[in-house]
């Protein structure tokens, strides 16, 4: 039998592979069909203004990616959490606009596309940034556009730049699909950026025309806090209950991360027996939302979560606890994603950690060592 490969995904897998009304057909990317951009807006110049000035390291890095751009070289942006990456590309952003090229910047979840979307829109406040993204994308065209790695499909050989953000995150890594949009979508250069990239990526990025930037360090030069692990009591939600009036008696914000939704569940109806201050909130909370910005507001002291907020939100003074550390979810780069919550404004530049579970796993290690190495990096 003759093989097919799928001019729209890349997909060679033959048992996707259909026949409706004697036409061959891809179930692989049958979700991935709507408009697409027509290329008929011309982006203009813009001008970000930014409300602090980059450190000199972070300057550094900013003319590097601009430079890098301009010789028609791809790049990795290795930065720790909280060292303040997406500013740094706003410099190549304003580069590439101001010879009318197509800019994108990509992210693999829609929850951070909808938190980065008003950063931008003040930022760039006189240039139509646009948000494309599952549910939105009447607007397909503007100076910015910040899309989730899903809609990438809608722009074949679109944008000369791509900034894509957080590559180590579901859904996006290990995903031939998204992969090869991206792929497709780009005519000119990207920049990958991650706070938890390895040797290997560096390689991967070094062989495909590219170079890597390194920022080690946080935007206040505090070092990053490192992780403890400690193996968990016979009543492991005892042990939670009572770190978190640890924590209440100096009156810290905390998170909890479980490592399902089930887990998440009972451990906050658990511990809200005892403290009321606080809620559980997972990826099906109807009302996430209220509850993540009533934290952020302190109406809340405490949220029992899953990964859904391991990256983007930050809060003043945040200490974080992991429940069941010993289980597969805590990969190195969730388990560095988490810690990065804690520690990262200023007059608050440390914080807890804590991680419990039955046994220190190799990625508890791991994680724990590559954020040591990070700060060594740093010279911290
Ligand atoms: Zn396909």
């Amino acid at each position: 039998m003759e093989k097919h490969i799928c001019n729209r995904c890349g997909n060679s897998d033959q048992r996707f592979f259909g026949i409706r009304n004697g036409e061959i057909y891809c179930r692989k990317c049958l979700m991935f069909q709507g408009e697409k951009a027509d290329n008929s807006y011309i982006p203009k110049s813009c001008k970000a203004n930014m409300k602090f000035k980059l450190s000199k390291k972070q300057e550094e890095i900013s003319l590097g990616l601009i430079e890098n751009f301009k010789n028609g070289k791809n790049a990795l942006l290795h930065a720790v959490t909280g060292a303040g990456k997406t500013e740094l590309s706003y410099g190549v952003i304003e580069y590439a606009l101001s010879l009318k090229k197509h800019v994108g910047f990509a992210l693999p979840r829609v929850d951070i596309v909808i938190d980065l979307l008003p950063r931008f829109k003040q930022d760039f406040k006189d240039d139509k940034v646009i948000g494309v993204y599952g549910g939105n994308h009447e607007e397909l065209e503007g100076d910015i556009i910040i899309l989730t790695t899903h809609q990438l499909y809608r722009y074949e050989g679109y944008f000369d730049l791509i900034i894509l953000d957080e590559i180590d995150a579901f859904p996006f890594k290990n995903n031939p699909e998204l992969n090869y949009f991206f792929r497709k979508a780009l005519i000119g250069n990207y920049v990958l950026m991650s706070a938890t990239a390895t040797e290997k990526d560096y390689s991967i990025v070094e062989n495909d025309n590219g170079k890597v930037f390194l920022l080690m360090e946080r935007y206040h030069h505090y070092p990053l806090p490192i992780p403890v692990f400690i193996k968990e009591s016979s009543f492991p939600k005892i042990q939670i209950l009572n770190k978190l009036l640890f924590y209440f008696k100096k009156n810290k914000p905390v998170f909890i991360f479980a490592p399902t939704i089930n887990t998440a569940k009972n451990l906050g109806l658990f511990l809200h027996l005892f403290f009321k201050n606080g809620r559980y909130v997972s990826s099906e909370s109807p009302d996430r939302k209220k509850i993540i910005s009533d934290f952020k507001k302190g109406f809340l002291k405490y949220l029992v979560t899953t990964s859904i907020l391991e990256r983007g939100v930050t809060v003043k003074d945040l200490q974080v606890i992991v429940y069941l550390g010993h289980y597969d979810i805590y990969d190195q780069a969730t388990l560095v994603q988490i810690a990065g919550r804690v520690g990262r404004k200023i007059n608050a530049e440390k914080g807890e950690v804590i991680i419990y579970g039955k046994r220190e796993t190799r990625e508890i290690k791991n994680a724990i060592k590559f954020i040591e190495d990070c700060n060594k990096k740093a010279g911290l």
